[in-house]
């Protein structure tokens, strides 16, 4: 798995301009973007029906100065997107990247929903942590599976293949050019396919436990829940190649997965007011640094388990989302008028819940700060009726990868770009840092999308289509 196979290009015939290797949003979009570009493009899916870790996601997109926002009345500046993503990665990406793909993902958000029918809008009604104003967009479910569903329907229009059930073993090198790969089908047949560019989105490698105890063993006993076949094959492929990597401990975690259900309740049950206590009632940290953060510290507690608290207003508001609805449904919401009746359907002890909630109403009330650094000024009051889910702390997904350049060309460690060779999605380093503190919510689809667009446009120059690179 994950080979290079040296090649004589002259007896290697190229079957398409452009070879997507991964049909995630990052692989679609590059797709949709190289096939308008002028090239014949095929797109290569391990699975039956591409769904990837994009399925699984909220699907939300973060964009500044979209007409989404104008639309709602939203005033936002890409400088201030940037500037939000450099802080929560503590100054560590490259300025240029984040300035880069901030500039790139409007357009690439605007050009779906005008060529291709995406319904996006913008989410109006709460503030991601970290982020200075409301830019999330999503389509109507809120849903990942929903953003599959419409790219996949927006290729499939295009008619752009789709060979599913495809798993790229090898990478074929001509000297420093990629020019194709090779498939292994379920039968156990190979195939052989060439192209004159390559975009890498098969993501990072979440899906791939040695690759996820070497770079981040904080997590190597937790959940992952993102998409199983992302093993890490870019990554490899590009180490074989010579390719530039950065952050690879880098990663989005979630510190809020519903369990044993695991379905993801969303964190604006925190932003809105909401608490985690541990199995005893108790707090064990500021949940308003972010939920990727909150991963390692919920697997930290007794059983590696926590409850998010919340009430009915904040169910109202997380009721937009398909997953909370699901986890309704299943029965992971834990509900009660009194705190006492909800402790008791939490099995954690009352007086304990009782201390806890009523600390939180006292600094709510003063808009103090705790003893974790939260800083509860201006947080709403919980009322009856009173929430809570049971959660465990899950990786989501990887953030580090190969490094690109401003057209996603793969970057070799001697710091020139392979001129065939593109990646995007979780395939590249991402633009938050080394640890899961720098993971700004939205990061995972702003490269997606934006080195997607940018991957499928280069790919389809360096295959010759379209206006000269
Ligand atoms: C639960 C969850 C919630 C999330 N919520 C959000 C969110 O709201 N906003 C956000 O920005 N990000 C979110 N993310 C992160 C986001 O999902 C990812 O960053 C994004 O989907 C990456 O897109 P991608 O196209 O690179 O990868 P994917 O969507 O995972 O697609 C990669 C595809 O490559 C295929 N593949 C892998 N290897 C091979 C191979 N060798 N040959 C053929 N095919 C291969 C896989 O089967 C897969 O279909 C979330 C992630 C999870 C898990």
């Amino acid at each position: 798995m994950a080979e290079i196979e040296a090649v004589d290009g002259a007896g290697f015939e190229a079957g398409c301009d452009v070879l997507v290797i991964g049909a995630g949003a990052a692989g679609l979009i590059a797709a949709l973007k190289a096939q308008e570009a002028g090239a014949t493009v095929l797109v290569v899916e391990r699975d039956a029906v591409a769904r990837g870790s994009t399925a699984l996601s909220a699907g939300l997109v973060p964009a500044a100065e979209t007409r989404f926002q104008r639309e709602a009345g939203i005033a936002d500046s890409k400088a201030g997107f940037a500037a939000d993503i450099l802080a929560k990665a503590h100054g560590e990406p490259d300025p240029e990247a984040v300035a880069l793909v901030v500039d790139q993902v409007g357009g690439v958000l605007e050009w779906l929903a005008d060529r291709h029918g995406l319904p996006f809008s913008v989410i109006d009604n709460f503030t991601y942590p970290g982020h200075s104003a409301r830019r999330m967009h999503g389509l109507p479910s809120r849903s990942g599976a929903e953003l599959m569903d419409r790219l996949r329907t927006a290729a499939e229009a295009a008619g752009i293949d789709i060979v599913t059930e495809a798993t790229a073993t090898t990478l074929f090198a001509d000297g420093d050019r990629i020019v194709g790969a090779g498939l292994l089908r379920p039968d156990g047949a190979e195939d052989r396919i060439g192209c004159k560019a390559l975009v890498l989105a098969c993501n990072g490698y979440g899906g791939n436990p040695d690759l996820v105890a070497a770079h981040i063993p904080a997590l190597k006993d937790a959940l992952y829940f993102g998409h199983p076949g992302n093993r890490g094959d870019a990554l490899l492929w590009g180490e074989a190649l010579g390719a530039a990597t950065r952050h690879l401990s880098g990663h989005q975690g979630h510190g809020s997965v519903a369990h044993p259900h695991g379905i993801l309740i969303t964190w604006a049950t925190i932003t809105e007011g909401g608490i985690q206590v541990n199995r005893d009632g108790v707090r064990f940290a500021n949940e308003a640094r972010g939920y990727s953060e909150s991963a390692a510290a919920v697997i930290a507690e007794p059983d590696g388990i926590a409850f998010t608290i919340f009430d009915g207003r904040i169910a109202a508001i997380a009721r937009q989302f398909e997953d909370f609805r699901a986890a309704e449904t299943a029965g992971a919401v834990l509900t009660a008028d009194t705190i006492a009746g909800l402790a008791g359907r939490m099995h954690v002890p009352e007086a304990a819940l009782a201390a806890t909630l009523g600390e939180i109403a006292a600094l709510k009330t003063a808009g103090a700060t705790d003893r974790f650094g939260r800083d509860f000024a201006g947080v709403a009051q919980l009322a009856p009726p009173y929430a809570a889910v049971k959660v465990t702390g899950a990786l989501f997904h990887t953030q580090g990868g190969l490094v690109v350049d401003d057209r996603a060309r793969v970057m070799r460690r001697d710091g020139r770009p392979f001129e065939t060779l593109f990646a995007a999605g979780g395939a590249a380093c991402g633009v938050s840092g080394a640890d899961a503190g720098g993971y700004l919510s939205g990061n995972g689809l702003l490269t997606a999308f934006a080195y997607g667009a940018l991957a499928g446009l280069g790919a389809a120059r360096a295959a010759g289509a379209g206006a000269p690179a």
